[in-house]
């Protein structure tokens, strides 16, 4: 594979810019730039020279090939912070043969390399996107291995059960039928209990990921917008604020002790003459249906049966006005009994991921129930099957770690990277 460089810190005036190298000759290319290499993985400050040219003064690492991220010869220029730095030691690399790399190419080499299985750079994707502290948790477990450390405890327990059947069958009597041991179905039960276990916890896991959806509905004046705006207004929750996809409904995003959780104000949901405006009202309030919880405001305490699942929330509008409240009233104005509802939404959310697993993508998900489905009737089997039903399963745990069966996945998965990681 070619030599590849590309900025890896993000792009404009910073403490330090980090460019990065990696591929077959780029040991050359650093004695070429900064002079002796320096022992591997020592930061070491040199000149970067082009020719009798200086360009800037840096930390230098270098990785030797096998043990660096990628698997490759790598190098790290810690150049400063500034972009015409930058872009002149780009320019520089780029004279000298080196290929600007793509987005994720980095990682891509790492996965290429066996450096990290695609559970793992999933993970790594995640840990990118992550907003929030529980996203950050389930992102860095997988990251670093978790899934994949997981499968590898299944794949030895498939191991020891393939050999207990072939000790059995080998030095079995011709005439007397093949005995199983038991312990080889003990284990196929466990296996199947675990997958399922992690197939329960998808969900749970696919929250922790995503996040949550919560639509704020009620009749109009109800106080919604109103809501929406106190609680953006409370910086602490606020991650930023993303205009709808449709022009009726408005999403702000907030980090909810650690869930990420997206609040749907559905203010713009009105009955209208017009067509059009009518078809973009449905889609709107079929997503506030969806949602995963909806806040039901209304001045009175009164909800609209029609729209009510369980787990959502009744909340009175206007406290302020009221002479006495009852239940969870809050006001917009004075900003009483805002804390409580987050509170209380934050309970409730916190339930549904509870018993979180570490498989959260489909992709996973869909490898993991193929696992379990073939060993959902192993009881009674004769020993040629089983260890058919073994090897299937096996390869659906290849499947899971991407180990084969991966390349429809890899553009899009890769795409989602940052150049330069
Ligand atoms: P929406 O149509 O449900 O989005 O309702 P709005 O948030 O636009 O509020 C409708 C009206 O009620 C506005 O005039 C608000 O100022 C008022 N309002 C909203 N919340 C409160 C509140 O907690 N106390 C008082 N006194 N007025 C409020």
């Amino acid at each position: 594979m070619d030599l590849i460089f590309a900025e890896a810190s993000p792009p404009g005036r910073g403490g330090v810019s980090v460019i990065r190298l990696s591929g077959a000759g780029a040991r050359a290319m650093l004695e070429r730039f900064a002079g002796r290499v320096p022992e591997p993985r020592k930061a070491v400050l040199r000149l970067i020279r082009d020719g009798d040219e200086q360009l800037d003064q840096a930390l230098v690492i270098w990785f030797e090939a096998g043990s660096s991220f990628t698997g490759e010869e790598v190098a790290e220029l810690q150049l400063h912070g500034v972009p015409v730095v930058v872009r002149r030691v780009s320019a520089a690399l780029q004279a000298a043969g080196c290929r600007q790399a793509e987005a994720g190419e980095f990682t891509r080499r790492a996965y290429v390399n066996g450096r990290m299985d695609l559970a793992a750079v999933e993970g790594l994707g995640d840990l990118l996107e992550a907003e929030t502290e529980a996203q950050r948790k389930l992102a860095l477990q997988n990251a670093s291995g978790g899934l994949s450390r997981k499968v590898e405890t299944w794949r030895q327990m498939l191991i020891r059960a393939g050999a207990l059947i072939e000790v059995s069958v080998d030095f079995a009597d011709e005439d007397v039928p093949d005995d199983v041991p038991n312990e080889v179905f003990h284990i196929l039960h466990q296996l199947r209990s675990e997958f399922s276990g992690e197939i329960d916890g998808f969900h749970a896991a696919e929250h922790l990921r995503k996040g949550f959806e919560v639509a704020v509905i009620g009749p109009p004046n109800a106080g919604k917008s109103s809501l929406i705006n106190r609680i953006a207004q409370r910086e602490v929750a606020l991650v930023s604020d993303i205009a709808g996809t449709t022009r009726d409904i408005i999403e702000l995003r907030i980090d909810l002790k650690g869930l990420a959780v997206t609040l749907l104000d559905t203010a713009g949901l009105r009955e209208s003459d017009d067509q059009i405006e009518a078809m973009g009202v449905d889609r709107a309030r079929n997503r506030a249906l969806t949602a995963d919880l909806r806040l039901h405001l209304s001045s009175t305490g009164q909800v609209d049966d029609s729209l009510w699942s369980d787990g959502d929330i009744a909340v009175t509008t206007k406290a302020d006005l009221a002479a006495q409240n009852t239940g969870m009233a809050i006001s917009s104005v004075t900003g009483a009994g805002i804390n409580q509802l987050l509170d209380e939404l934050y309970e409730r959310l916190s339930l549904r991921v509870s018993g979180a697993g570490l498989v959260s993508r489909q992709r996973q998900l869909s490898a993991i129930r193929d696992a379990r489905d073939t060993l959902q009737q192993v009881d009674d089997l004769p020993p040629e099957i089983l260890a058919e039903l073994i090897r299937q399963t096996a390869v659906s745990l290849d499947r899971l770690l991407g180990r084969i069966g991966a390349e429809e996945y890899l553009d899009v998965i890769f795409s989602s990277f940052c150049i330069g990681k």
